[in-house]
């Protein structure tokens, strides 16, 4: 298909059409011109195509998908090769369903364990999400479906996630927020989508910084942009800085602005082909794809689960072998495998421990243990009778539906309180205790010390049951390893007092220390290190080398080679992982970090070499006035080991170019980013960014205006109006306790102007102009305004 020629053929009013949805899933077709419109749906982590095309948020059914574990837990699998085959699923669902693009993956950065959505991404680590991204996206889009890489970037939160600026300092941005996002730019996604927030200052959606400078200009990206749903605020600046597609339609109201702004001479008719242009690339790309029924993938989202769990425990309870056993918990029966939100899906076949067990023709004395979302404790009793009677008690326990969510945050790292009281109870009638842990997201374990076992499934899917049977049972040789680090207390997380910010803005002070490369810095115990993960068998390391000990020249690249062998007594898998640490660094960076990770498979005895090449960026950081990355000149150690905390094998090399490069940093200047014992300071922060930082708070009061959310307008009589309105329509539209509880959330976070997109219509430009008036107290103009409105529409 020539493009340009088929631009040529097209009216100013038919290019422009193209820009915004057609509803909230599909892009906008022309019929005479025979341009079809293609559709997106989400992801991640299976299809969420809903039968409705005008509904958005779960609110209707969705046509049944396989559910697959959620990204936390896929991500524990360490396994690029096990996510290429997973996207390759997902990709073939989306064939049968007639879906071009599949709205993920979400790499987003885990900076406080407490952000709602982090069952949704998949690591703290940058390095480490970078390289499933690209296993993610080469999976789904060697079928020929494309992807939307999400949210694009700094939306680490759901707190005020649609108006909030993210204030992150270059370096931080560039080391950590972004580099996902650039190594997923080499796969060559069909769609990145900008996410909701500000960043310093800025709406990502309209940032010539984000979309066009960083985006296009230094990482090459062809593909298109597409805005969060509902995402977009200034139309015409987005289009011009490289927001491409408005999804879902905001019903003309957008497309009239930037015909307005073509005529009166604001932008010229070439901004508006070049995002014609790339839509239309990305449509005939994807239409004529025949739909093709999909194989059965049940199976392999048990081999996803298998491969991710991680065995945080184990006082030689597991594998369990003739022992009698409790199941303890309802979520043995109802189990929570998934998040709330926009990546809900409708299970194809969900499988729950109970049943399996007792189809398999295994047996267990049970007791409910709790109620599922409620602090009764009546049922306790019962479980600690279970446990008095049989050898291994298991206790199911974790988050529930309602503490997870796109949507909102959590606010503490505690499981309910039941849970806690549970295991504690029944450890004390039998030590002999096995945790099986639910949720997307690290919790605190004030019982650990006194359990034997403790299984992490996080989020498992639809045959996440399967798995957890068959690693309690020795069947399945647990291989996951956990990535990112789970604290002791939520008082310890690096970004503690600064998440969520205030009503206006949030400040990434910690900079670049997230995560382990925080704890480690600051010396700080946790409770599981990143990287952590036991196995039922043993391996030892051997044998390390280095095929050169200088990096002498930008395109060096050094082979670290090493022996890995299975010396206990069951096949099994073990995550290689090597990080880099420098050793005498001017600037201030973590104690070492993740630069490369290879999942083995090996059996009993079998020994073999792993090879890991690292190149530049390995010991590299971003230098903010050069603008670009710099292997800095010192000695590195190699480390090599099974978690970032159990190193095996090092050795050292000598990076001996850019000795001239001076620091951008004096250590004098900003102390606490050199010593983390005394916490990070503000002083040292606004150093660090080296610009006025978007105030925290801003006073909410009239004038209100576009972007005040609706929680600040409710303090008016007609935003109240609109807020019992709202309640209603979310109370009928869902049977989902917690979808509708993210769904009010959502709409009180929402900025006044998201009723263009989130209104099924309803809101006209006049008519939210003309509440606005009334809002800010002028009803005379307000009313005069709606009533023109009608008769404009007579
Ligand atoms: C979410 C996206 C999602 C989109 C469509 C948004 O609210 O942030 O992740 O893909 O809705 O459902």
């Amino acid at each position: 298909m020539d493009i340009k020629a088929l631009i040529k053929q097209m009216t100013l009013e038919e290019k422009v059409s193209l820009l915004s949805g057609k509803n909230v899933w599909e892009t906008q077709d022309i019929e005479r011109l025979g341009i079809p419109s293609i559709m997106m749906a989400d992801g991640p982590h299976g299809l969420r195509k809903q039968y409705d095309k005008q509904d958005n948020l779960g609110v209707n059914e969705s046509v049944p998908a396989t559910c697959f574990p959620t990204a936390s837990l896929v991500a524990c699998s360490f396994d690029r090769e096990l996510i290429k085959k997973m996207g390759r699923a997902l990709a073939e669902e989306c064939i049968a369903n007639d879906v071009d693009i599949l709205l993920g993956p979400g790499i987003n950065i885990k900076r406080s364990p407490l952000c709602g959505r982090n069952f949704e991404y998949f690591s703290e680590d940058p390095y480490l999400t970078g390289e499933l991204a690209k296993a993610y996206i080469t999976g789904v889009q060697s079928k020929g479906v494309g992807v939307s890489v999400k949210h694009y970037c700094c939306n680490n939160q759901e707190t005020l996630r649609f108006i909030s600026s993210s204030e992150v300092d270059e370096r931080a941005l560039r080391e950590i927020y972004l580099y996902g996002f650039e190594e997923a730019v080499k796969t060559n996604p069909d769609t990145i989508m900008a996410s909701y927030n500000r960043v310093n200052g800025e709406y990502v959606v309209e940032s010539k910084k984000f979309l066009t400078e960083i985006l296009r200009d230094e990482w090459g990206y062809q593909g298109l942009v597409v805005t969060d749903w509902g995402a977009c605020n200034d139309r015409v600046d987005g289009l011009k800085n490289g927001q491409d597609l408005e999804m879902p339609s905001s019903f003309g109201i957008n497309n009239r602005k930037v015909l307005e702004a073509v005529r009166s001479g604001k932008i010229s008719e070439e901004v508006v082909d070049i995002a014609v242009e790339r839509i239309l690339t990305l449509v005939y790309k994807h239409q004529n794809k025949k739909v093709k029924n999909h194989s059965d993938h049940h199976l392999l989202a048990k081999e996803v689960s298998d491969n991710s769990m991680v065995l945080l425990k184990n006082e030689g309870v597991l594998p369990l072998k003739n022992q009698s056993i409790g199941i303890i918990g309802k979520l043995a029966k109802i189990p929570r495998y998934q998040g709330s939100g926009s990546s809900r899906i409708n299970p194809i076949k969900l499988e729950n421990v109970y049943d399996c067990l007792v189809k398999q023709g295994i047996s267990f004395k049970y007791a409910d243990g709790y109620y599922i979302d409620n602090n009764d404790e009546s049922l306790i009793l019962e479980a600690i009778e279970v446990a008095k009677q049989v050898d291994v008690p298991i206790i199911f326990i974790g988050l529930t539906d309602e503490y997870e969510s796109e949507g909102y945050d959590r606010t503490t790292l505690k499981l309910p309180r039941v849970h806690d009281k549970l295991v504690e109870e029944v450890a004390s009638v039998n030590p002999n205790v096995v945790v099986v842990l639910f949720g997307g997201a690290p919790v605190e374990m004030p019982w650990i010390d006194k359990v034997n076992g403790l299984l992490n499934a996080y989020l498992s899917g639809e045959a996440g049951a399967l798995s957890i049977i068959d690693i309690l049972f020795g069947r399945v040789n647990p291989s996951g390893k956990l990535a990112e680090t789970y604290p002791l207390k939520l008082e310890d997380t690096p970004c503690y007092p600064y998440f969520p910010g205030g009503n206006n803005a949030v400040y990434y002070v910690e900079s670049i220390y997230v995560g382990y490369r925080y704890y480690e810095k600051a010396n700080k115990e946790v409770l599981f290190p990143f990287g952590y993960g036991l196995s039922y068998t043993s391996f030892s390391y051997n044998d390390l080398q280095v095929n050169k000990d200088i990096f002498d020249h930008e395109d060096d690249q050094i082979e670290v080679s090493f022996r890995i062998k299975n010396t206990g007594t069951m096949f099994g898998k073990e995550v290689c992982q090597v990080y880099v640490k420098p050793l005498n660094s001017k600037v201030f960076r973590p104690v070492k970090e993740l630069k490369g990770f290879e999942k083995v498979a090996l059996d009993v005895g079998e020994e073999k070499e792993v090879k890991i090449i690292l190149d530049k960026k390995a010991f590299s950081y971003y230098n903010v006035n050069k603008k670009t990355w710099i292997p800095e000149y010192g000695d590195y150690e190699i480390c090599v080991g099974s978690s970032s905390k159990d190193i095996h094998l090092t050795t050292t090399i000598k990076v001996t170019i850019n000795q001239d490069i001076p620091s951008p940093y004096e250590r004098e200047a900003l102390p606490s980013y050199y010593d983390l014992t005394k916490g990070f300071s503000i002083d040292d922060f606004k150093k660090l960014v080296n610009r006025e930082l978007t105030p925290l708070n801003r006073v909410a009061k009239r004038p209100y205006h576009y972007n005040s959310t609706m929680r600040e307008v409710r303090t008016t009589f007609i935003g109240k109006l609109l807020y019992l309105f709202a309640k209603r329509e979310i109370a009928k539209s869902s049977k989902d306790k917690t979808t509708r509880l993210m769904m009010l959330n959502s709409f009180l976070d929402m900025p006044y102007r998201g009723l263009f997109s989130h209104g099924k219509g309803m809101f006209t430009e006049e008519l939210a102009e003309g509440l606005l008036f009334m809002i800010n107290g002028k009803y005379f103009k307000g009313l005069k305004r709606i009533l023109k409105r009608n008769r404009n529409k007579k």
